[in-house]
């Protein structure tokens, strides 16, 4: 298993973490003020090709392993975890193209979503159907030459300043069969009614739309009528790879910044640095990103490597991962007392931020049931 970066690899960390100190950095607050998709980082993103590390080689991508993947997502979220679901959901939307698409749907859309000329969202989840997938009851008929699409998705990232959706609908022949289409977001009857306000990632737009008699040509639909589960099902534990690597960016960041503060912050006459139960934290929130980083990195080259056991890694990454970083997080604002509390010290922003990993593309009480389904089954 590689556990080690490439000198390229670490060049790109490089870059990637100069960029988000010296220009997301200092303006990070006021993307949590204006709690709105910041343009500018997409934008620069574009002007620094970030999003072509989401994308394979041959339409537009840096190298298309996902381990690359990785290394960007951790150094952008470990400032702002808002800027990484930007990157990142790039990479989730365009995943069942990348996966399931025809030779003319991957040409047309893919080195749009590499350049970051075109946003891409995953549009899967619904009021009625969140961990229960299946349960999902928007539906697509046969209809003039192509389909036609009702219904309604709730808590897709970035659906209301994205160009297309891949919306997951079932479609009734021989029996109901969950497909993929792709959507134009200008279609007729496609409209984001709602933009959700959440705990964290606020600058991070989380839409509900309705589609009311969408139509869509034949050449839109992904695939074969009823691939739809597999096609969501993979790009779900790839997304869980890049979640994880996310959970180790915030935890990354607060972990830095707890530190840095208790170097300086004196009580009792001594810095909280010395003080050997702050050390004990310190410790613990050190080996845990350590040992995310790794499960998440070992994930990572599974799937690069096509590997048959690249599920049961997805998922023991992203649920590891994302409750390190809770947990890290927490203990940074606990490391800085009161400052960490306060908005001015960042951390408690991190905090926040971190609680969704636990909950999207697939939560952790899933993950625990599929990875303690498969060890049972090893035995
Ligand atoms: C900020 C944000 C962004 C999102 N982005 C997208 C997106 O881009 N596209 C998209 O399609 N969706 C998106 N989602 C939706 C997300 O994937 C779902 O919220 C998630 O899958 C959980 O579904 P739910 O919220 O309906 O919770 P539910 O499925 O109702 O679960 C509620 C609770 O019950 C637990 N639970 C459910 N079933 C079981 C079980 N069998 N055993 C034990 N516990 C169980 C869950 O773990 C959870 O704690 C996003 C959500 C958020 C919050």
């Amino acid at each position: 298993m590689e556990f080690t970066l490439s000198n390229e690899q670490r060049a790109i960390a490089t870059m990637v973490r100069d960029l988000m100190e010296g220009e997301i950095k200092p303006r990070v607050d006021e993307i949590e003020e204006a709690g709105v998709f910041p343009v500018f980082v997409r934008e620069l993103f574009q002007r620094y090709e970030l999003f072509a590390a989401m994308l394979p080689a041959e339409f537009g991508g840096i190298d298309g392993s996902l381990q690359t993947q990785c290394v960007v997502a951790e150094e952008v979220a470990r400032v702002c975890g808002v800027s990484s679901m930007v990157v990142t959901n790039q990479s989730l939307g365009s995943s069942p193209i990348v996966s399931a698409g025809n030779k003319e749907q991957k040409e047309k859309w893919l080195p749009s979503f590499a350049s970051g000329e075109k946003l891409v969202s995953f549009g899967l989840t619904e009021p009625n159907a969140g961990s229960d997938v299946r349960g999902l009851s928007s539906r697509a008929v046969r209809a003039d030459g192509g389909w036609r699409i009702n219904g309604r998705k709730c808590f897709v990232t970035h659906a209301n300043v994205a160009d297309l959706v891949v919306v997951f609908a079932k479609v009734k022949e021989n029996g109901d069969r969950i497909t993929a289409f792709l959507v134009e977001t200008d279609r007729e009857g496609f409209e984001v009614d709602k933009v959700e306000h959440k705990m964290g990632l606020k600058g991070s737009p989380t839409c509900s739309f309705v589609l009311e008699d969408v139509w869509v040509p034949e050449e839109n639909i992904l695939g074969k009528i009823g691939d739809g589960f597999q096609i969501l099902i993979g790009s779900l534990n790839k997304g869980r790879i890049s979640v994880a690597a996310q959970a180790n960016g915030l935890a990354r960041g607060a972990m830095e910044a707890s530190l840095r503060y208790a170097r300086d912050r004196v009580q009792f006459g001594q810095p909280l640095a010395k003080m050997p139960v702050v050390q004990q934290i310190i410790a613990d929130m050190a080996t845990a990103i350590e040992a995310s980083r790794c499960l998440t990195w070992a994930a990572a080259h599974e799937y690069d490597s096509h590997s048959s056991d690249m599920v049961r890694y997805s998922g023991m990454a992203k649920l590891f991962a994302t409750e390190t970083a809770m947990k890290v997080t927490t203990d940074a604002v606990q490391i800085m007392g009161g400052y960490g509390y306060m908005v001015d010290y960042g951390v408690e922003r991190m905090m926040r931020d971190a609680k969704v990993f636990q909950i999207i593309e697939g939560s952790n009480q899933i993950q625990r049931l599929s990875i303690a389904r498969e060890a049972l089954a090893s035995l």
